[in-house]
């Protein structure tokens, strides 16, 4: 079918106002919140935008007769190229599946379309008593479908887990355009746990159409700290030690002073521009013990050599506190005219030395990197300022960003924490998984997506799925995984 009948057949599917396909319009979905020096961009047919389940499951069929790849997409604020259609095909965005369908507060959970915005499920739970956990920086904007594929966490993501520990059960389409039911509306429901293998899976075994997730009850107190300390080795060593007493905060965040040259004067959140780290310690529960652990957090501090502790009690302080770490990407445009994102993971206790590292790899590449990120867990989010339009500066990022992913990996780190792996870092697979841990995740996407429409490019290392339905043609194999070639 040439692009002109398939147009049309999409625009008896939707209509003709849910189907973009003008070169111009389709422009604004090469991207998704990746800079390109990380991605490649690219263009699909056509982007869809489809407003029930029923009508998603028609177009996953037309793709599917047709041999059309298929790329999901929220919002597009992904870090990791994972809705940039890299074989063109059909966008199915959901963005006009925004229906927050049902809220059972006895029950603490509510069902939801994949479009709605992460921060209006909460702000819509805020007012009897609820959120919705994982928040995302980029939660303004993002979606609940994009937070599911990527698992994303968030600052509050510390204390209260990160997106799968609060799906209880989805709705799906199949690459066979069939939808489905898998698991509940409790804790536990019958037979696999297939929501652990969606939840993550980055738009390649299908798409989502309904969330049943988990509200949390809003906490009976809330309090936020703002530590400063003269440099990042003690402002880490206090995470360190906070952690190793054994103390969970909702939150524990760390901005370093690059990071703080660019949102002070941007929002002015009251962060002391000579600082050289500063930590956000949001602590919550029942008002004696937020009192008693914020005390010792403090002395935790003052013992890691922080310089002054101020408490926020009033929403309003908190709020500015918070805005400044939220939008701390977005103020970085005031220091460079473009930014690369990581999201590598170390292990806690490793986190003075990989910042030390962090600093000799700006040096060594000329390149500067400021440092905000979800201190308590360990994920890194290093920013590499740059002009996209240097060649020589893309260069260097590129290299300087080989050269901290390595590192992060060497020292028992994991390649992503929350922003997922999509085109950007595919390539970086083989550094932590054997040939048999590939084959076995190319087994699962298999089983669910045997023509391999879904999201193609992405995960797996460059050219690797070509590679591996050859290597499932092979009996061994197919056997080890239960596997059948097509
Ligand atoms: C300024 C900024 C700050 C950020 N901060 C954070 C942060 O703190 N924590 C964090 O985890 N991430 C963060 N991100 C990354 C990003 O916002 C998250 O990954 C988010 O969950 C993506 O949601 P989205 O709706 O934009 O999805 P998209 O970018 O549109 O898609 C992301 C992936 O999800 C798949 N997908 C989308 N919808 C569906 C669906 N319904 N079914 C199946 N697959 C689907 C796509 O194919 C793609 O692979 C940030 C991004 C920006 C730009």
């Amino acid at each position: 079918m040439g692009a002109n009948a398939l147009i049309e057949q999409l625009q008896r599917i939707l209509g003709p106002a849910n189907v973009v396909h003008s070169a111009t319009d389709l422009m604004v979905f090469e991207y998704d919140g990746s800079v390109d020096a990380a991605i490649e961009t690219a263009r699909p047919v056509a982007v869809v935008l489809p407003e029930t389940a029923e009508q998603v499951a028609a177009i996953v069929q037309l793709a599917s007769r047709e041999g059309l790849p298929i790329v999901p997409r929220g919002a597009g604020t992904g870090l990791s190229g994972g809705s940039v259609a890299q074989q063109g095909g059909i966008v199915i965005a959901t963005t006009r599946m925004n229906r927050i369908l049902e809220v059972d507060f006895d029950n603490r959970i509510a069902l939801v379309e994949p479009g709605v915005i992460n921060l209006e499920l909460s702000d819509y739970v805020v007012p009897d008593g609820y959120f919705f956990a994982p928040d995302p920086s980029s939660q303004r904007a993002c979606t609940i479908g994009g937070n599911i594929a990527e698992n994303s966490g968030g600052p509050h993501c510390l204390k209260y887990g990160v997106t799968t520990n609060h799906i209880l059960g989805l709705e799906i389409v199949t690459p066979d355009g069939k939808l489905h039911w898998i698991g509940g509306r409790g804790e536990e429901s019958l037979g696999y746990d297939l929501h652990g293998v969606w939840v993550g899976s980055e738009g390649l075994i299908g798409i989502v159409t309904k969330a049943m997730v988990r509200l949390t009850p809003s906490p009976e107190t809330v309090s936020v700290q703002l530590t400063d300390f003269i440099d990042v080795d003690s402002a880490s060593n206090a995470v360190t030690e906070i952690i190793a007493a054994g103390i969970v905060p909702a939150a524990l965040e760390m901005m370093d002073n690059l990071t703080i040259q660019a949102v002070e004067p941007a929002f002015h959140a009251g962060y002391p521009m000579d600082a050289g780290a500063v930590l956000l310690v949001e602590i919550d529960g029942v008002r004696e013990d937020v009192a008693d652990t914020a005390e010792e957090i403090a002395a935790i501090c003052r013992l890691a050599g922080a310089r002054s502790v101020r408490a926020a009690t009033e929403k309003s302080e908190r709020d500015l506190l918070w805005k400044g770490r939220k939008m701390a990407i977005a103020a970085m445009g005031r220091l460079a005219p473009s930014y690369y994102l990581h999201d590598t993971v170390v292990p806690r206790t490793r986190l003075a030395s990989t910042l030390a590292q962090v600093g000799a790899i700006s040096r060594d590449f000329d390149l500067p990197i400021a440092n905000m990120f979800h201190a308590g867990d360990g994920n890194l989010h290093p920013l590499m300022l740059f002009d996209r339009k240097n060649h020589d500066q893309v260069e260097r990022v590129l290299g300087a960003s080989k050269e901290l992913i390595k590192y992060c990996i060497d020292i028992g780190g994991a390649l992503t924490g929350e922003h997922g792996i999509g085109t950007e870092k595919r390539d970086y697979m083989t550094l932590v998984y054997t040939t048999d841990d590939l084959a076995a995740m190319a087994g699962i996407k298999h089983a669910f997506d045997p023509q391999a429409s879904f999201n193609p490019e992405k995960l797996f290392p460059r050219g690797y799925m070509c590679g591996e339905v050859r290597a499932l043609r092979n009996a061994a194999l197919a056997q080890k995984y239960g596997i059948y070639p097509m």
